[in-house]
Order: structure tokens, then sequence, then C-alpha cells
């Protein structure tokens, strides 16, 4: 079963601003997303996209950032996985893992690590059969495994902020190869307290700059703290509503 109420989220309305906005997408085919990621959904079972996902997915295959804000349950994870694996698979000269440390091209930051994992699943399931590895790491009583694995190197990396911080502050992780970093439930992160982590990660000497890396938010609710976030590590966004916003 899918998970989606699609009775109840077909008639959610999105507002997109900001410049230049691209056609929303109606179904996955016709989506410009490659044949290998389309076969992907089609084996997860999503027939079609949700709101989110038919604004955001063409938003982010066109290079743009975004702030997006939509309640849970709405297929966010899909919204920025498939555009980010479908722009990884489009040079995979760059996907040849040289290094003896890990260079992630896309980063996804979430607050728990029950939302680590399912990002994790889900960005394996439509990445299958790919190049492509992903990494989890959320420490706990599997942080010896999970260095382990960054250590081998990745492609994309889903990890709580302490942990990556934990990675980085050891050297493990550099930030040179960023192509996406993604703030997923970045208004819980801040409740949480993991805003200096988010802020050493954005800071870190070598992390590519805004402008030459594309970074997406995603927020439930869009307070003053947020919008703030936004303007600093985006660059010339555009901002997604899905349904009622609250500040
Ligand atoms: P959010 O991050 O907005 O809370 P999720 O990405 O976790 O939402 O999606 C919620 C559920 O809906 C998950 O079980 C996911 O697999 C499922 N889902 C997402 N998009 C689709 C789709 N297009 N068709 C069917 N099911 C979907
Ligand atoms: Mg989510």
């Amino acid at each position: 079963s899918s998970g989606i109420n699609f009775d109840k989220y077909d008639h959610i309305r999105v507002k997109v601003t900001g410049d230049n906005v691209p056609q929303a997408i109606e179904g996955f085919e016709n989506s410009g997303l490659r044949q290998f990621v389309l076969d992907n959904v089609r084996k997860c079972g999503y027939l079609k996209p949700t709101p989110i996902q038919k604004h955001a997915i063409p938003i982010i295959v066109q290079g743009r950032d975004v702030m997006a804000c939509a309640q849970t349950g709405s297929g966010k994870t899909a919204a920025f996985l498939l555009p980010i694996i479908n722009v990884l698979l489009s040079d995979q000269r760059d996907l040849v893992i040289t290094s003896d440390h890990t260079e992630p091209h896309a980063v996804i930051v979430s607050p728990t690590r029950e939302l680590t994992l399912q990002i994790f699943n889900e960005a394996r399931k439509f990445s299958h059969g790919s190049i492509i590895k992903a990494v989890v790491a959320y420490g706990g009583t599997a942080a010896y495994h999970q260095a382990q694995q960054v250590m081998r190197g990745c492609h994309i990396l889903v990890a709580t902020p302490g942990r990556l911080l934990d990675f980085v502050n050891r050297g493990r992780i550099t930030f040179s190869s960023i192509r996406f970093i993604v703030l997923d439930e970045a208004d819980r992160m801040l409740d949480m307290g993991f805003l200096p982590e988010i802020e050493k990660m954005m800071n870190h000497p070598t992390m590519v700059p805004t402008g030459e890396r594309q970074t997406l938010m995603f927020s439930a609710t869009f307070p003053e703290e947020i919008q703030r976030l936004a303007t600093k590590f985006l660059d010339r966004y555009l901002f997604i509503a899905v349904g009622i916003v609250g500040g």
C-alpha cells in the first residue's frame, strides 16, 4: 500500500513563488525523469506524483534552489530524491569513488534516526541497480558499522546533524564534491537544537558555495528562523507552499 491518501492530497493547493517558475509535471511519465528512475518509481508502486512532487521535481531537475513548506505525509522524500538521483546519473563518470574519505555528492540531513533511515531506504529503492551508493549515519549502536560504510565512500549520505558533524570533525567527510544539500524537517531540526551543527556544515571550509550547489529546504512550518536560514543558505530560491502553512 502506498500510504498516500490521494483523495485528500490531489485537492491540496500548491503555490509557487519566485522567478521563472517551471511548469509542474502532471504524471511521472513525460516528467523528464530518465527511464531508469521511472522504472524504480514504478517498482515502488507509485502510480502518480503527489502535489509537492509535481512542482518540486521539475524545479530541482532544472537546477533551482527550493524552500518547500508541506505537511507530513505529502510525499516530500521522493520530491527531492527522484530529481537528485536523476541529476547524479546524468554524468556517471563523476560517480567513480576514488578517495579514501567520503566526498558525497548529496547530503540529506534530517532530525531523527527514524526519518534518516526512512530516507535512506527510499534512496536505495530509487537508485537500485545503478552505480549510486547511498549510506546512512545516525549514531548509536550501529555507529561503528556506519563509520566503516562511510569510509568506503558514497554518493548520497543521509545523516542526523550530530552524527554528520562527528564524521566531519574526524576528517572523514569533506564537502568539495557537493551538488545537493537537503535540510529535511528544518523546523524540527531547529526545535531540537541542531542549528550549530547545520551552521558548521554549511560554513565548512570545504563546502561548495551557494550558487555552485543546490540547496533544498523542507519544513512543515515557516517561522522567521526558517525564513532567515533560507535567505542565508539558498540562492534565488523558489518557494513552494503546499496547503495551509503556519508561521
Ligand atoms: P513526507 O516526507 O512529506 O512526510 P513521505 O515522503 O514520507 O512524506 O511519504 C509518505 C508516504 O507516502 C510514504 O509511505 C511514501 O512511500 C508514500 N508516497 C510518496 N509519494 C507517493 C506517490 N507518488 N504515490 C504513492 N505513494 C507515495
Ligand atoms: Mg519527510
